[in-house]
């Protein structure tokens, strides 16, 4: 279990909710966060470098399944800053999947993530994939080509927000963002339902999931996973936890949780 331990400041860094369901830890520490996802990384499952000898350099992996079966394409770290979703997909490269493949590019945004910011130089890369146009940024080009090359059935994109849909004007976590490609609404339902059920705590009502379609609050902004849907017809899915009264394990925990049964729906069992 990890624990924050910067000097002078555990005694008092958490906000204790829910009787003890969730404690938000207030000092994260980044740097431990990115070396505990790099030490994630399951190296023999690299397939590719990416953007090789910049400062960008960051690997995609794969995972195969002993049976044939589809593709996902799974990606964390676009936003820099957002742990829950590189650390759950470098825990990724470590599975063992029953069929099909996974592609995942666990640190997507590596600059970013170091610096724990939500933009890298390039600024917000979940920005940059306009639909049928290039997208806008050396990285964001290698990024596509990936996916291109992988010819995916599904695409999960792993974000954490700072609020609650249902809650906060301003911010969307806890929701699942889809594409209006078939059968969407009925996989986002299902997972929604799935997590609420098991996952999420009666006493956290707040923080029950909810799903909404891209459609309804995209402002035509150069998403990854609309791109995905509008140049390729794939469906994508852009997950976004909160880290509003909820600690980072549980995050993680949830991130990884919903991204199984998400990957289920499309015919990927995790093999335990
Ligand atoms: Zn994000």
């Amino acid at each position: 279990m990890r624990r924050s331990l910067l000097p002078g400041a555990t005694a008092l860094a958490g906000v204790l909710i829910a009787g003890g369901a969730a404690i938000r830890s207030l000092h994260h520490s980044p740097e431990r966060s990115f070396k505990r996802a790099q030490d994630a990384l399951n190296q023999d499952r690299i397939i590719e470098t990416l953007m090789e000898g910049t400062d960008h350099e960051t690997a995609a992996y794969e995972v195969t399944g002993s049976k044939e079966g589809p593709t996902a394409v799974i990606l964390g770290g676009m936003h820099g800053n957002e742990i829950n979703g590189y650390q759950a997909a470098a825990d990724i490269t470590n599975w063992g999947i029953d069929a099909g493949r996974l592609i995942v590019i666990p640190l997507a945004n590596s600059v970013a993530i170091e610096r724990n910011s939500r933009r890298g130089p390039n600024g917000d890369l979940n920005r940059l994939f306009p639909s049928e146009r290039t997208p806008e940024s050396t990285l964001a080009r290698a990024i596509w080509r990936v996916i291109e090359d992988a010819a995916p059935d599904v695409v999960i994109d792993l974000h954490r927000s700072r609020g609650l849909f249902n809650t906060h004007q301003r911010w969307i976590g806890q929701v699942i963002l889809r594409t209006e490609t078939d059968g969407t609404a009925d996989t986002a339902n299902d997972v929604v339902e799935y997590m609420n059920d098991r996952y999420v705590p009666r006493s956290m009502r707040f923080h029950r999931f909810t799903t909404t379609s891209i459609h309804d609050i995209d402002r035509g902004s150069g998403l990854l996973v609309q791109k995905v849907h509008h140049d390729m017809g794939v469906p994508g899915f852009l997950v976004e936890l909160t880290d509003f009264l909820l600690d980072l394990n549980t995050q993680l925990r949830w991130t990884t949780a919903l991204t199984e049964r998400l990957l289920e729906q499309y015919g990927i069992q995790r093999a335990v």
